[in-house]
């Protein structure tokens, strides 16, 4: 028996043991020679020399053991579809789909963008990429034509698999009339687009040449068999764009082996997942916890995994309980945001089913507040356990750790720092912080194995991004602040920059505002996250016109206002739009010409504005107050 505190040490003083051990959970081609190349600070590379392939571990090993046991659950209560597939109708899907990218022309190597609802075939189109060595970028369908174009430039993909539409609370999401967009605002036009066509949209529009079916690929490949390419180690699986705060998102790179290893060890350690266990991650395909928890880190542990199209409240509020006690749900992974959506629901809908089968419930993804934590563990009588982690740490950097050591919940924590990371608190100095003392959470590298390795194409981005927070120490920069109390327990206290989360939707302030400067009227505008019992956040936009008989009656206002909703809309998709545009005259900034964000969410939020001494305008804020007000 270890103890969490052991295991976290043993993973620090001796990383070449730690992670030799845990390597031995995936299978490898040719071993490794090196555990840790850290010879060029601050990029690692982990298990150097090894082969390996993701779709292999995650599919192929496991069709050869337990071929007849469950792999894939689809259930969409938008189209009334459930369908299960085996591992070895899996691996024979995969096949398939790996046998179309080819006849496409797709290399190892190249980039393969997905573009995709919450389908079975999009499972396909992730694991076939792997399974050739192409690099996939999977963009969140609700991103609009925008911000899918910002993508596309950046990851230059040979190929985009897409579908005709998604579905969400019953309405139809346009995908391929929105792919079209993005790829006429592109610079780089991509050769293929693979469309799956659910007939969801009966008329979306066919580009001769570029578009291609799946159903009538998929018929030409029925009995295709394609080897898994040996990837070493390093070289990358998949690019997964953070949602950009500096107006142009980071191409999170990430490697094969270091990557299947943490996953493999997490779900192991953290969540407490093995073969033919069942897991159930409530996040999308478009997000990280979708690539490390819907797709590779369940299938890697051999366990089954739901794929869920559908919102949390239909056909009812009991819907996600249902799927719980149908398929004996053994893990589940959830957010904050659908915790405080279901704690307004009536209790009997989580009541009312057979929850025996499952052991925890995670949630990642924001702040997990005391009083919503308590709540969720209360009524389910099970384990609620927070975990924290970043679209480029790929797996959690906080975590309690139940399959090491079963340590006591404390409510609005996620625990301790998890083995591998050498997770401290510091202060604006580079000085470590004290025990109840606030600061940054930061990593001392090397980034333990399935971390980013780099920004896709931008090895200076990376380096200037994440760790130039001192001058010394080096380290990895979280941008969140942070607490840790007596007993070693972290609370995580917000982010240093400002990001704006939207039903657990996270949108940079500056992307917003991007958007909304767009619109023809606008001349400055200053977006900030307002608080939101049910969303957590939501962006609210102050702006000036650059012709004030724009505003000059409630009329006009109101038609103003709309017109920037709908600019929003066009760019960003319905998730950036903000509540409100209120229209000042001029915004609250420094001297030195900094927007006082801080501020203003103060004033939106009915708080203190607080230290005002380097406004350069006072009046500003008067302006922000009448407008609030009225
Ligand atoms: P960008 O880097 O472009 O601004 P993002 O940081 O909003 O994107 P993600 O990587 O998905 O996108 O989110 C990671 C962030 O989410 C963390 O840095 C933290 O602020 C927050 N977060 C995640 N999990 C938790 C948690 N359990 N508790 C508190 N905050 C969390
Ligand atoms: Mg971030």
């Amino acid at each position: 028996m270890t103890t969490y505190k052991e295991f976290h040490q043993y993973s620090i003083d001796k990383p070449n043991e730690f992670w030799t051990e845990q390597a031995q959970l995936v299978d490898w081609k040719e071993p490794f020679t090196q555990v840790c190349d850290y010879s060029r600070p601050p990029f690692a590379k982990w298990f150097v020399g090894g082969k390996t392939n993701l779709c292999h571990n995650a599919v192929d090993r496991h069709a050869a053991k337990r071929p007849n046991d469950r792999a894939l659950i689809f259930v969409s209560t938008e189209t009334d579809e459930e369908k299960i597939y085996s591992f070895a109708e899996l691996q024979r899907e995969v096949e398939r789909m790996a046998a179309i990218y080819k006849s496409l022309g797709v290399k190892r190597g190249d980039r393969v963008l997905i573009y995709m609802p919450m389908i079975a075939q999009a499972c396909f189109a992730i694991l076939a990429s792997a399974r050739i060595g192409a690099i996939h970028s999977v963009v969140f369908g609700g991103f609009a034509s925008g911000s899918l174009a910002t993508r596309i430039d950046d990851a230059k993909p040979v190929l985009i698999v897409s579908s005709d539409a998604g579905m969400r609370g019953g309405k139809a999401v346009p995908y391929k009339h929105l792919l079209d967009g993005a790829i006429e605002l592109a610079e780089h036009k991509p050769a293929k687009v693979l469309m799956v066509d659910r007939g969801l949209d009966k008329g979306f529009n066919k580009v001769a040449g570029r578009d291609v079916d799946y159903a009538t690929l998929r018929a030409e490949f029925m009995d295709a068999q394609v080897p898994c390419e040996w990837m070493e180690s390093s070289e990358p699986s998949y690019i997964l764009y953070t949602s950009g705060t500096t107006g142009k998102p980071k191409g999170v790179q990430r490697d094969t082996g270091g990557y299947a290893v943490a996953l493999a060890s997490s779900m192991k350690h953290i969540y407490c997942g093995g073969e033919g266990e069942t897991y159930f991650s409530t996040s999308d395909i478009g997000w990280v916890v979708g690539h490390s928890y819907i797709i590779y880190g369940p299938l890697i542990a051999g366990m089954a995994t739901v794929m869920y199209e559908g919102t949390p409240l239909r056909p009812d509020p009991g819907i996600w309980w249902q799927i719980v006690e149908k398929y004996k749900v053994n893990v589940m992974f959830s957010a904050p945001t659908a915790a405080r959506v279901l704690k307004k629901q009536d209790p009997a809908y989580m009541h009312k089913y057979d929850l025996s089968s499952l052991k925890h419930i995670f949630m990642a993804g924001e702040p997990l507040d005391q009083p919503t934590h308590e709540w969720f563990m209360n009524e389910l009588q099970k384990p609620v356990i927070d975990n924290y982690w970043q679209t480029e740490t790929g797996w959690p950097m906080l975590a309690a750790l139940p399959g090491v050591e079963k340590t006591p919940i404390k409510f609005g924590s996620p625990s301790f720092p998890v083995y591998g990371y050498n997770l401290k608190i510091y202060r604006e100095d580079g000085s470590e912080c004290g025990a109840n003392e606030k600061g940054i959470a930061a990593v001392v590298p090397p980034l333990p194995p399935g971390c980013l390795t780099t920004v896709w194409g931008q090895d200076d981005r990376f380096i200037s991004t994440y760790f130039t927070l001192f001058k010394e120490p080096l380290v990895y920069s979280s941008f969140d602040w942070a607490i840790m109390d007596d007993d070693g327990y972290f609370t995580i206290l917000g982010r240093t920059d400002d990001v704006i989360n939207v039903a657990r939707h996270r949108l940079g302030t500056r992307e917003i505002e991007e958007a909304i400067q767009n619109h023809a009227a606008i001349a400055e505008v200053a977006v900030v996250g307002v608080e939101d019992k049910l969303k957590g956040q939501v962006p609210m936009a102050f702006a000036v016109v650059k012709d004030a008989s724009k505003v000059a009656t409630p009329e006009l206002v109101k038609a103003l206002e709309k017109e920037v909703f709908a600019t929003v809309d066009g760019i960003l998709g319905a998730i950036g739009r903000p509540v409100r545009v209120h229209f000042v005259t001029g915004l609250p900034k420094t001297r030195s010409g900094k927007m006082l964000r801080r501020s203003l969410q103060a004033l939106a939020e009915g708080r203190d504005p607080g230290d005002l001494t380097t406004i350069d305008d006072p009046s500003t804020l008067e302006q922000i107050r009448n407008a609030l007000a009225s």
